[in-house]
């Protein structure tokens, strides 16, 4: 199928041009790890630095206080909660921690953790923390192709001791995507509380929580929502859990009245207990410009495209890269997978400095073997994704990974 073609009819293609493309020749393929730049985005950290911290100073406060709680009403409303069960604050692997931790001790004699071999290996590390802190276990559910977790597994390794199940809704490495509903339902039904981490399906696949019974979440604004490098985390506490938790770490912005400056701390109501210390404003500001073009596109619409774009990625595979040694590392079935692909190769660190450094395509490289192809919906076209894989092959034809070095760079 011609790229431009598909390009042609693609009901989302005016979003493109809502965001910084710096290079038209530059094939974006890990807008899964750093979103672009939204145009409005940029205006709103002008206006922010060089307007209201310039000007108002400290009275800007007034207009920053509820940032985290009115970003989090927006964020609720792509991931199907209420407005006051979502805030925006943190990093993701914080978030988790004091969520995790709160769910254990509120699930009294039980003292494990149950989580699968395909999360994100901070959350597994915070996961041993909690467990080393608190004198329990973590348990981890295996993969039978590193590719996939099969929800029976899960059934089976639940039991009386389990006070929480938590995985990604979609694994950071092979893309597969959990049936949230269905193993939250499982995990309730063995008496444990469900927290989801969302960094890699939050703005590019329904995410219904509440319809879906799921307690907790957290997940990471900085990828599909396009929020900035580092951006802060959001965080989710279903409403009839949110007064029976509390937070591992006293602040005062967890403090019912944090401007009262009293010596002892009270847990203020509702999800902003989980609150700690004075929100990053000009990073949180950052936020909001990318939510509002998710909200604008549509997330049914979002998902669609994303859909048919990993799909025609995953032929192009079939027909370009399979015969020359790439093999496929997420599941076949579009309906099980999120927005990016990865492929196996021996080579893959060398082809992905290839790739970035000669032939203008950003993928990433996730090791010992794996190079992840992501692609955000608001931007990504299959025309890119055509050249991509038209430069993928054209670097183990031409055998141009033997000019690398097999030494990995610190951040890939
Ligand atoms: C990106 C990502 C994170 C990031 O964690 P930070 O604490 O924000 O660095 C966490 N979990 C998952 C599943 C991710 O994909």
């Amino acid at each position: 199928m011609d790229p431009d073609a598909l390009d042609a009819v693609d009901p989302l293609r005016g979003f493109r041009e809502r965001f910084v493309i710096d290079d038209p020749n530059l094939v974006y393929l890990d807008g899964n790890s750093l979103g672009r730049l939204p145009i409005k985005t940029r205006e709103r950290i002008n206006q922010v630095a060089g307007q209201e911290w310039a000007a108002d100073l400290v009275r800007g406060w007034g207009k920053w206080f509820d940032l985290p709680q009115r970003l989090g009403g927006k964020i609720a409303e792509i991931i199907g909660a209420h407005p006051d069960e979502v805030i925006v604050c943190d990093s993701t692997t914080v978030n988790l921690y004091k969520l995790a931790h709160a769910a254990m001790r509120a699930q009294g004699g039980r003292n494990q953790v149950v989580t699968d071999a395909l999360n994100f290996p901070s959350d597994l590390y915070a996961l041993q923390g909690i467990v080393h802190g608190l004198g329990g276990q973590l348990e981890l559910v295996a993969s039978d192709d590193e590719i996939s977790i099969d929800p029976s597994r899960i059934a089976d390794r639940l039991n009386q001791r389990s006070a929480l199940f938590t995985a990604s809704h979609v694994s950071f490495k092979s893309g597969f995507m959990h049936d949230m509903g269905a193993v939250t339902e499982t995990v309730h039904a063995k008496g444990a509380l469900a927290l989801w981490d969302l960094s890699h399906s939050v703005g590019v696949t329904p995410i219904r929580l509440n319809e879906w019974g799921v307690d907790l979440a957290i997940g990471c604004t900085y990828k599909y929502l396009n929020g900035g490098p580092g951006a802060p985390a959001f965080l989710f506490v279903r409403r009839g859990l949110q007064d029976r938790l509390q937070s591992p770490i006293w602040g005062w912005f967890g403090q019912t009245d944090p401007f009262a400056f009293g010596l002892d701390y009270a847990a203020s109501c509702g999800v902003s207990r989980f609150m700690v210390g004075t929100p990053p404003i000009l990073s949180l500001a950052a936020i909001e410009p990318g939510v509002d073009l998710i909200l604008e596109a549509g997330i049914g619409a979002i998902r669609e495209k994303s859909r048919s774009q990993t799909a025609y990625l995953v032929q192009l595979w079939e027909k370009h890269l399979a015969s020359l040694g790439v093999a496929l590392k997420s599941p076949p079935d579009a309906t099980r997978r999120g927005s990016h692909v990865s492929f196996g190769h021996p080579e893959a660190l060398r082809i992905a400095k290839a790739l970035i450094e000669k032939m203008n395509v950003i993928p990433d490289f996730r090791a010992p073997d794996n190079l992840r192809f992501g692609i955000s919906p608001l931007y990504a076209t299959y025309r890119e994704i055509h050249q991509g894989v038209e430069r993928f092959a054209e670097v183990i034809r031409r055998r141009q990974y033997e000019e690398y070095s097999e030494t990995r760079p610190s951040v890939t």
